[in-house]
């Protein structure tokens, strides 16, 4: 016994200071906001970047493009190693009196699901620089890294973790193509999910999920209208992930104008898709719309919300 007020032998200082440690550590562990669960394997921004600048190595990809179809062949033959089956639907439309041709591909995940999920973004590029003030560099095609490459980097990556674990329910990964294309006045834009969409019955689905724009550094995402008004269970359980795994700061608390994007035809079918898009990206539609725009870390924080929301499914039937 000691008497109250001697110190310790040093060896016994040494074990309560350790003990102390440990307390402190694993009180660090469980104090501050209660950590979810994950049911999601870790999202790999790095790699959702090289996916990224890969798209881009192609130059920009508008429709009719040699890049475009350059594009195609490697997103064909990336999907085609993580999923089930890996569709091309080629489609064409005549806009401002040109015919083009376009191709959506989707690639099919735990194909005997009933319950099914769809993720979708646009792979093709803006041929117009539009948003340039120079009038010579407006006619110049864009290189997406950010309007395009991002959203569909984010889907590759999460393609390579459905085959690494595979999803509770169902999930299609659809690339539309000639998202940016035209002008809406003169009924442009969204011309792949457009025909896509024309013969569904609206049941393939439970929910899907749009991303475009989503790869900027510091990315911003708030409520697009549509999404808000015609699929708020969707956002809810989006953005509820999004707060728990303390991306609170992407997922902002926010909401926006109403966009004319690829999940307009799929709400027109009555599949509640969302859009996850940034509205204030500095870049977008200018040639500055480069690879250096965009982080690992956006990807990441926007991929694993979208993952955890899949994982955390309840398989049904
Ligand atoms: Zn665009």
């Amino acid at each position: 016994m000691r008497k109250r007020g001697s110190k310790p032998p040093a060896a016994i200082a040494a074990i309560l200071g350790l003990v102390g440690a440990v307390a402190l550590i694993c009180s660090c562990n469980t104090a501050g906001p209660a950590k979810a669960e994950r049911r999601a394997p870790d999202f790999d921004g790095q790699s959702a970047y090289r996916y990224l600048e890969k798209q881009c190595s192609f130059g920009p990809r508008p429709p009719g493009s040699q890049a475009h179809s350059q594009t195609k062949g490697y997103l064909v033959s990336e999907l085609s190693k993580f999923a089930d089956s890996v569709e091309e639907l080629p489609c064409e439309a005549v806009y401002d009196g040109a015919r083009y041709e376009f191709t959506n591909i989707l690639a099919h995940f735990v194909p005997g699901a009933k319950k099914r999920v769809i993720l979708a973004a646009h792979w093709d590029t803006r041929p117009v620089a539009d948003q340039e003030i120079d009038p010579e560099k407006a006619k110049k095609p864009i290189l997406g890294a950010n309007d395009g490459a991002s959203g569909v980097a984010i889907l590759l990556e999460l393609a390579r973790m459905f085959k690494t674990k595979q999803p509770p329910v169902g999930v299609d990964i659809l690339l539309t193509d000639g998202e940016d294309l035209g002008e809406f006045e003169k009924g442009g834009f969204c011309f792949g999910s457009k025909a896509f969409a024309k013969d569904l019955k609206g049941d393939e689905w439970e929910y899907g999920i749009l991303l475009d724009m989503v790869g900027e550094k510091g990315v911003k995402i708030p409520k697009e209208g549509h999404s808000e008004t015609e699929a708020p269970k969707v956002v809810e359980k989006v953005w509820s992930v999004g707060r728990e795994l303390g991306h609170g700061s992407v997922f902002v608390d926010e909401y926006q104008r109403p966009i004319y994007d690829d999940h307009v035809a799929f709400l027109g079918k009555g599949i509640p898709m969302i859009d996850l898009i940034d509205f204030d990206y500095a870049y977008w539609h200018t040639l500055d719309d480069t690879p250096d725009k965009c982080s690992a870390e956006s990807l990441k924080a926007v991929g694993e919300v979208v993952a955890e929301v899949i994982y955390r499914e309840q398989p049904g039937g």
